[in-house]
């Protein structure tokens, strides 16, 4: 498949209509104006970005999980199939998973062409996120670099960038010479682990993870969605093989269709709803140094010893590592974390050893067995899932929920989701990228 076949350009007639449904809302535009306005009056009429309501007795379609995935699939809903009637319910607050904890990675150079056409229409909508959601995401497209340290993954990453080239993904394999000018912090003579070069995605980067949950968020508030927060579900309603509603811990909520987004609680609700999902959920840390003067303006991924690195808009730099080695729903970070993933970036970055480290945490991620998502219809009727984004999931969120809301809306999977069926996990047509996103993002 090429990716720029997937491009979806035919956006109907009642979606249209949404559309000036949402111009007309009462959402303030955000702009240079606004922020010039609000100054002269001490900042007295910003209004909130979203609504807190109470749930209805019945939606049309109901999202579990405000996070990236979630908000993301409820917004293109309305967008693109003008389906408005929408709760989105999140047991804690949004952006509170993984879509607020990650380290923000955006690259789509993936090896196999699913994988790459859903990562690059989600990196394309990255570009104009900002002006689509009348938010700043600070999308910011400084390049990734994924060093390849030793011969099998300079093999590995020159098949990338064939791959890649044959999809329609920009992405180019570099020197080791060409890696030190671009990042002057790296020794590209280690002893262990030299630097012989490195798969290079110059329109990779990054973003501010919440801002893309609010963003999300504000724009599904003003389509007229509900975001309920502080709603747990505890149970999924079927009559026969049909979902009908959910209980929650504000009550039953009736709905035709059910969209569980809910990333490393995925098993939780499949069980709630009767079958079994092939998902392990893990914990994924990350940590941050002390703020220091800019030196790095590109993200760098050393995936032989696990570990990557950027530096963030406040200086600080951005570290993370590996997931646990064991299965667990503990969302926090260890003290042995922090050594094992810094001691394993010294080499390569001798300057952080001098640096203090701030802070660090961690999020639950579901992985499977591949490596690739699951965008599926489910054993029951009106009842669809995704999930298995793992370690790598904050880069995918508008190309998934794009693909998810399609899905939901004709209920049956589109160009860009049709390969991730949970079926291949029993035809064993796998995905594999398990080198591209088993621990890096
Ligand atoms: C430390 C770390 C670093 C990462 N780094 C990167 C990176 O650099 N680049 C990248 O692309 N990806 C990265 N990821 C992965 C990425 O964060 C995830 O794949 C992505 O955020 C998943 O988004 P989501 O919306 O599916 O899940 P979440 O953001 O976790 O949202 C799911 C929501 O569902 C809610 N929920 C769960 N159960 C229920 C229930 N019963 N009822 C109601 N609500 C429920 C949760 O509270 C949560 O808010 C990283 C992850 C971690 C933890």
């Amino acid at each position: 498949m090429v990716v720029g076949q997937i491009f979806d350009r035919s956006i109907t007639n009642r979606a249209r209509r949404a559309m000036k449904g949402i111009r007309r809302m009462s959402m303030k535009r955000y702009s240079v104006f606004a922020i010039a306005r609000e100054a002269a009056r001490y900042h007295s009429g910003w209004e909130r970005a979203w609504k807190s309501p109470q749930p209805k007795k019945r939606y049309d379609a109901i999202i579990i999980g405000a996070g990236g995935h979630g908000l993301a699939t409820a917004y293109y809903l309305g967008k693109n199939h003008g389906i408005t009637n929408v709760a989105i319910l999140e047991k804690g607050w949004l952006g509170g998973g993984n879509t607020g904890r990650n380290t923000t990675i955006i690259r789509s150079n993936y090896l196999q062409d699913p994988s790459a056409a859903i990562y690059e229409k989600a990196r394309s909508l990255y570009e104009t996120m900002s002006q689509d959601l009348n938010m700043n995401v600070m999308f910011s497209p400084r390049g990734v670099i994924m060093l390849a340290q030793t011969e099998h993954e300079v093999r590995g990453y020159e098949r990338t960038a064939h791959a890649n080239a044959l999809q329609g993904v920009k992405t180019e394999f570099i020197g080791p010479e060409r890696v030190k000018e671009l990042v002057p912090i790296i020794n590209i003579d280690g002893p262990r682990y030299p630097v012989l070069g490195g798969l290079w995605q110059a329109r990779g980067g990054t973003a501010r993870h919440d801002a893309v949950a609010w963003g999300y968020a504000r724009a599904c508030s003003a389509m007229g969605m509900d975001i309920i927060q502080q709603c747990e579900v505890t149970g999924v309603r079927r009559d026969g093989g049909k979902v009908v509603g959910v209980d929650t811990t504000k009550g039953a909520i009736e709905c035709n269709k059910l969209g569980v987004v809910v990333a490393g609680h995925s098993g939780v609700i499949s069980e709630m709803a009767g079958f079994r999902l092939p998902i392990e959920s893990v914990a994924l840390q990350a940590l941050v140094s002390e703020p220091i003067k800019p030196c790095m303006d590109v993200v760098v991924m050393a995936n032989t010893v696990h570990g990557y690195m950027s530096q963030s808009d406040k200086g600080e730099m951005v570290i993370g590592g590996g997931t646990d080695g064991f299965n667990n729903y503990t969302q926090r970070g260890s003290f042995h974390h922090v050594e094992e993933t810094v001691r394993a970036l010294i080499e390569t970055f001798p300057i952080i050893s001098r640096l203090k480290m701030l802070r660090q945490w961690g999020g639950i991620v579901d992985v499977t067995g591949d490596r690739s998502p699951i965008i599926s219809k489910t054993p029951v009727d009106g009842m669809f899932i995704n999930c298995g984004w793992g370690t790598g999931g904050f880069k995918a969120i508008p190309g998934s929920g794009w693909a998810m809301a399609e899905m939901i809306a004709k209920g049956e999977p589109g160009a860009l989701a049709a390969e991730f069926g949970m079926d291949r996990f029993v035809e064993g047509r796998f995905i594999d990228e398990s080198v591209a996103a088993g621990v890096a993002h």
